[in-house]
């Protein structure tokens, strides 16, 4: 009974996953944890928090696998001794982690100097504005692949060392670390202060834009730039290997670290979108497109990222990425905002008691548009209402339009990667709608493939663990173990698709920039 425990740290929960060989689910844990907003634009977490409600679930699905009857008769022993029995083995543990998000803490005590700031945090906006005009934003996204905006960890770390009193001149000393989720965990998990291991991956180093994704190393220049002492850095591993064991004292036994990757990265290895152009889109609360592009960056000439994938050895494989903000929060607003669903399960059998969405279309911009417009003025909108548009309408239209803005992503990423990609690998909650996948096969004229194993981002955060450990002996294995649930082909004609996506960005330009005045 052999397993890799997966640590999967999101922006609104910590989940714990224990994977047998099949690559399959056999225990899950989640904790949500507070969501803290100061200020209108400002969020943060207690890094404290998540550190607990990690470790919480860790224990948790250790102890629910362990109480099962394990081999028949023999049950390995429930806490403290987790795994320690024979029976019952966690060979390795993987990290995946929200990005991003940025924590800073004193090396002595352990503690976090304050709330971490979190990725959608727009409190850095006019930093980023400033950096803009002083016209840093090219060099910054030739070097990191990146464009300059407030998402990113730079100018979040920066803020924390001017806003805390004497925390620059504690930095300039060495005595404070820091990190993204990943690290900080995997601090941690190894000891904390009684000597953790400070480490990220490359995957997360390249969301940083303080990491030179051509060289993998941290940029002397893009850290002058932003104004942070390397002494706060992590050192950067690859994204397959161990770093570390844990502190023997939380699960019974030490247990090896040795997998870490950001969350979008860890969904595509999971995927197993392994070799150049293949490409997963991930239907969560927004989609998150990302398409191998292999050993090389490609720069983008359509506003999408290109960042690094996952680093195995020395060996760094790249990757583009789109986002699209309302994806199945569109859904949600369907549910809480206008009342029309009770649940998101029942907006696919309401948009299907209508053919069409009668001309109709839903431009879900509530917080401004992602790839490829990235404007942040743009606004929500709905236009061809007619008194016939009913609640019906309206779900169809939803739906469609988080394919629509998908396909407009992968039209991108096509124009990018220089061919027309083959077919689209699916996952997320949102993935589960069988109208959504069949909408998004027929708007990018691809099949859409939807996997067996839904829970894409852990399952990749494993595979790295499981491949450092010899749990997997190879790549290849791990693709071979990617398995067809679904898959969708494209219905509708070429001409029909042209018509679909004219009318889409038609209405698309009527909701851009409505906020800019
Ligand atoms: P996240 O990880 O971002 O929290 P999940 O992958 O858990 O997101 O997916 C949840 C999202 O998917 C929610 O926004 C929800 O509205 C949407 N969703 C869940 N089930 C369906 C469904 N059957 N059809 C459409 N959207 C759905």
């Amino acid at each position: 009974m052999q397993y890799i425990l997966s640590l999967d740290q999101g922006t609104t929960s910590s989940r714990a996953m224990l994977f047998d060989h099949a690559g399959a689910v056999v225990a899950m844990e989640q904790a949500e944890f507070a969501q803290i907003y100061p200020q209108p634009g400002w969020v943060e977490h207690d890094a404290q928090e998540i550190w607990q409600s990690q470790l919480k679930t860790a224990k948790n699905c250790l102890k629910n696998i362990s109480n099962q009857p394990v081999a028949h008769t023999i049950r390995a022993q429930a806490d403290p001794v987790l795994i320690a029995s024979p029976k019952f083995q966690v060979l390795g543990i993987g990290i995946t982690n929200q990005r991003e998000t940025t924590v800073l803490w004193d090396r002595r005590t352990g503690q976090p100097l304050a709330n971490a700031i979190v990725w959608q945090d727009r409190r850095t906006a006019a930093r980023c504005d400033e950096l803009r005009s002083l016209g840093h934003a090219e060099l910054i996204q030739q070097k990191t692949g990146l464009v300059l905006d407030a998402y990113f960890s730079a100018t979040k770390l920066a803020w924390l060392l001017d806003n805390i009193p004497g925390a620059r001149a504690r930095a300039d000393k060495g005595e404070l670390a820091f990190g993204t989720m990943d690290s900080w965990l995997i601090w941690n998990l190894t000891g904390g202060h009684r000597g953790g291991v400070h480490v990220t991956d490359a995957s997360n180093a390249s969301r940083t834009l303080l990491f030179n994704i051509h060289t993998l190393q941290w940029d002397d220049e893009l850290l002058a730039l932003f104004n942070i002492p390397p002494s706060l850095l992590p050192k950067v591993v690859a994204s397959s290997g161990v770093v570390g064991q844990t502190d023997a004292a939380l699960f019974g036994a030490p247990v090896p670290i040795a997998g870490i990757a950001g969350d979008q990265q860890a969904a595509t290895f999971g995927q197993a979108c392994l070799k150049p152009g293949m490409a997963k889109n991930t239907y969560g609360t927004g989609c998150f497109m990302l398409m191998n592009t292999g050993s090389q960056p490609v720069a983008s000439s359509h506003k999408l990222l290109s960042t690094v994938g996952w680093q195995l050895g020395n060996k760094a494989t790249y990757c583009l990425e789109g986002s699209v903000f309302m994806g199945g929060a569109t859904i949600q607003w369907l549910r809480d905002g206008l009342g029309i669903i009770q649940s998101a399960t029942e907006v696919q059998a309401l948009a299907e008691s209508v053919p069409d969405s009668g001309d109709m279309y839903l431009v879900p911009a509530f917080t401004g548009l992602g790839t490829p417009h990235w404007d942040p003025y743009a606004r929500g909108a709905m236009l061809g209402i007619t008194r016939g548009t009913t609640r019906a309408h309206i779900a169809r239209a939803a739906l469609e339009a988080i394919a629509l803005q998908s396909a407009d992503v992968f039209t991108a990423m096509s124009q990018d990667a220089g061919f027309a990609l083959s077919e689209l690998r699916a996952d997320g909650g949102a993935s589960a709608n069988d109208l959504l996948m069949q909408m998004q096969a027929d708007f990018s004229g691809v099949p859409v493939v939807r996997p067996k194993v839904l829970e894409t981002t852990a399952l990749g955060a494993a595979y790295l663990a499981g491949l450092a450990v010899g749990f997997w002996s190879s790549v290849d294995e791990i693709a071979s173990q990617w398995q067809m649930d679904r898959r969708f082909e494209p219905r509708i004609s070429a001409d029909d698709r042209a018509v679909k996506l004219a009318r889409w960005h038609k209405a698309l330009a009527r909701a851009k920039a409505w906020a800019a005045d």
